[in-house]
């Protein structure tokens, strides 16, 4: 967690270029290149007034908003089948939203999150709803669509108005990069581009911006207009994505400054190549890790079995609670945050978001292979 503290030794807190290296969950870190644009942003356009006081309704913002839209459309090669929003509530409203919309629904859950998803779809539909367990009870398994699609009870998924999955669990760190085998609902709010997906396959992908889109406050939510089409009528306007979808994502007020951050983010990342360019950094940076925990002959014991393991979220042990202490204090003192495990799993967990550096990925990989050989870790062990 970022705390005041932090803040307040900021000083001596930093990699080479000044900055503390977060490894936080998210919010997590945005790209440093994109700092000076938001600093333009607080006086837009060299004018008296920043984005932060633009009117949603002025021509000024508009153009953010549209230009945030289609970058999204181009980044993720999204196809004209489906529709993209700017959102908020995060992917907390989405679970709730979702269900209330186009429910009952098929539920795959293989980690807290897909569990969260879950529970909400409940809430509203009970049990209509249908659930495929994987991995029970310490996910470490992501889910593949070719484990077969038995939902149990006297209901298949086949009957229900759609499938749930969550691509990456990010408590966990398991994720499936394969996509679904029929079009499914996703939430992807920790792994959005990061690959190329098949858009067929989706009929509605979901997440919020701060893990690797940009900061927290706006949600992009990707829906398929055929199925938008099937949406309930019966609930008030903002619950209904069609009414976002007609009115450009300006139906009220949205997150003027979150949606301009994430249209520098985005314009950055289309800089250095897009998508292709943001895969190759994933695999290298988690790669990097995944290489010293399996070769630390068990010391560093990862939590996701390894075809399941997440490029996002690398989550392991070490061999005793004394030991995960002395590295997390090590690695605090060393200018790295946020890199204790989730409370459910323990443990560490370095979270490798877009905007994560190779050079903080290499920090922390040097600082983890001379932990392993210092005097008294295998002796603790
Ligand atoms: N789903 C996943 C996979 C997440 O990682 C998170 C946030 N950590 C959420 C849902 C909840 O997102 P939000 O806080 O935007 O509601």
């Amino acid at each position: 967690m970022i705390s005041e503290k932090i803040f307040v030794r900021l000083g001596n807190l930093y990699d080479v270029s000044g900055r503390v290296i977060n490894f936080s969950a998210g919010p997590s870190a945005l790209p440093v290149e994109i700092f000076p644009a938001l600093e333009r942003g607080i006086r837009y356009a060299d004018a008296e007034i920043g984005v932060m006081e633009l009117s949603h309704r002025s021509p000024e913002y508009e153009a953010i908003h549209a230009d945030a839209r289609e970058r999204l459309r181009r980044l993720l090669a999204v196809p004209e089948s489906h529709e993209i929003l700017l959102m908020q509530g995060g992917a907390t409203q989405q679970f709730g939203q979702i269900a209330m919309q186009f429910g009952p629904g098929a539920y795959v859950v293989n980690g807290s999150w897909g569990e969260k998803a879950y529970e909400a779809a409940r809430a509203w539909h009970g049990d209509r709803v249908r659930r495929r367990t994987v991995g029970a009870p310490d996910y470490r398994e992501s889910w593949s669509p070719s484990d077969g699609d038995d939902f149990g009870g006297d209901d298949r998924s086949g009957q229900c108005a759609y499938r749930h999955m969550t691509t990456n669990e990010t408590i966990q760190g398991v994720q499936t990069r394969e996509d679904p085998d029929r079009p499914a609902v996703a939430d992807m709010s920790s792994d959005i581009l990061t690959r190329r997906l098949d858009w067929s396959r989706y009929r509605l992908a979901y997440a919020g911006a701060q893990k690797n889109l940009g900061p927290s406050g706006v949600t992009v939510v990707v829906i398929e207009r055929e199925f938008m089409a099937d949406e309930r009528a019966d609930v008030p306007e903002y619950f209904r994505y069609g009414a976002h979808a007609k009115a450009g994502s300006l139906l009220n007020t949205p997150p003027t400054w979150s949606i301009f951050v994430l249209r520098e983010v985005l314009r950055h990342w289309e800089s250095v190549g897009g998508i292709a360019h943001l895969e190759a950094q994933a695999v290298a940076r988690s790669e990097r890790l995944y290489g010293i925990i399996d070769a630390s002959e068990g010391f560093f014991e990862g939590h996701a079995r390894p075809w399941a393991r997440s490029r996002m979220n690398v989550t392991f042990r070490l061999p005793s609670p004394e030991l995960t202490r002395a590295f997390l204090t090590g690695a605090e003192a060393q200018g790295m945050v946020g890199l204790a495990g989730h409370r459910s799993v323990g443990g560490v967990r370095a979270s490798l978001y877009n905007a994560c550096p190779m050079e903080w990925v290499e920090a922390l990989g040097e600082w983890m292979t001379e932990f392993v050989r210092r005097p008294g870790s295998r002796v603790t062990a």
